[in-house]
């Protein structure tokens, strides 16, 4: 087989391990006879599936008690709209911490719900960097403030969150689960799962009991989170091949050592291809501020445009995949997720710095 290094922005790399495991059960799935995918939603075998991936999540994320795990479909999308739907009353105001597309299209749909405030915006900086605690304004009677934990087009990503008096609201789409997070910290946190968690097709959303008991009545029935809370995530059929994946997923992250070891490496993987920006005299230039760097996903240019297209070009015939920057700024952007081994990491920044030897004078 071919050596590819993967650095897909999402769907992204998954544990060769987890994919093993599928591979091995995928004829017959604990002597059922058949694969997962063919299991009823309503049938035992499934259902411990179901709740082994909600157990282990909730021992690797340490999520208290008092916070529900529902697994979801429609993407990081769909709670976009979701969130004001379900928490944004008449009399009420949300509030959103803008640093990169993905906050901007959240803001979109609950413009559209009801009325909403922007605590600060990064955008005519062009997302470069998070704002500070005390740039952050807020509104009068909040129902929430939300926010974008890793920025995953423009490379940024908070490093400590902001205090606030009403319910922060966390997507965690592209860094969930790829270091320490103290979960009491937020009211609700979600995630589409094709970045750190598994497969496309599953969003996982995590929600503090005392805000679920302010869904509004009036959402249907499958946009509501307590139709889905009430029924362990079961209303109607699942994406039971997904959480399934996400279930060896979690339980390769706690085979290698669980958060702390997971952190570390992130820390250590990125820093290899920070080192190979940093020491080319600007040659690669890093979108994001310094004090702002993803150590998921890690975006630069070159000094040219020909010379950026050239590196991508170099790039994928040397076996690397995903380096291309995001179509609305363009560049490179290397996607280092929990899946992407070290050795992929250490392999581009040799790459980058030969390249960089090459290429200039
Ligand atoms: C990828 C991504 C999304 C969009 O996710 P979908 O599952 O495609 O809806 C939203 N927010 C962030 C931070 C993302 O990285």
């Amino acid at each position: 087989m071919k050596t590819v290094y993967n650095f897909n922005a999402g769907p992204a790399a998954l544990p060769t391990y987890a994919l093993e495991r599928a591979q091995e059960e995928m004829l017959n799935y604990k002597e059922s006879g058949m694969s997962v995918m063919e299991l009823s939603h309503r049938s035992s075998t499934y259902e411990a599936v179901h709740n082994h991936a909600k157990a282990q999540l909730r021992t690797l994320m340490a999520v208290p008690d008092d916070y529900e795990i529902l697994f979801l479909q429609g993407g990081a999308s769909l709670q976009f709209a979701m969130l004001p739907l379900n928490f944004l009353s008449e009399e009420k105001t949300a509030s959103y911490i803008l640093t990169g597309s993905w906050s901007e299209k959240a803001l979109k749909e609950a413009k559209l719900i009801g009325s909403t405030h922007v605590a600060a915006s990064g955008k005519e900086k062009n997302y470069t960097r998070i704002p500070s605690t005390s740039e952050l304004t807020f509104a009068a009677n909040e129902a929430y403030v939300h926010l974008t934990s890793n920025n995953t087009i423009f490379g940024t990503q908070w490093k400590e969150f902001p205090d606030t008096s009403s319910p922060l609201i966390a997507d965690m789409s592209s860094d969930i689960l790829s270091r320490k997070v103290n979960v009491r910290q937020f009211a609700m946190i979600y995630a589409g799962a094709q970045k750190n968690l598994g497969p496309s097709g599953l969003t996982v959303s995590i929600i503090r009991h005392d805000l679920l008991e302010q869904t509004r009545s009036n959402v249907p029935s499958i946009l509501s989170y307590n139709t889905h809370s009430e029924s362990n995530s079961l209303y109607n059929t699942p994406p039971t091949f997904a959480i399934y994946m996400l279930g060896h997923v979690l339980d390769w992250m706690a085979s290698v050592g669980g958060m702390d070891e997971i952190e570390r490496r992130n820390e250590e993987k990125a820093a290899l291809i920070y080192k190979a920006m940093d020491e080319s005299s600007g040659f690669y230039h890093g979108h994001a501020r310094p004090d702002s760097r993803s150590r998921m996903n890690i975006t630069f240019t070159l000094p040219t445009k020909e010379l950026t297209e050239m590196f991508l070009h170099e790039a994928s015939e040397a076996g690397f995949v995903g380096l291309n920057g995001h179509r609305s700024v363009g560049g490179c952007r290397a996607s280092a997720y929990n899946a992407v081994p070290y050795e992929a990491c250490a392999a581009l920044q040799a790459f980058m710095t030969d390249f960089r030897k090459r290429n200039s004078n």
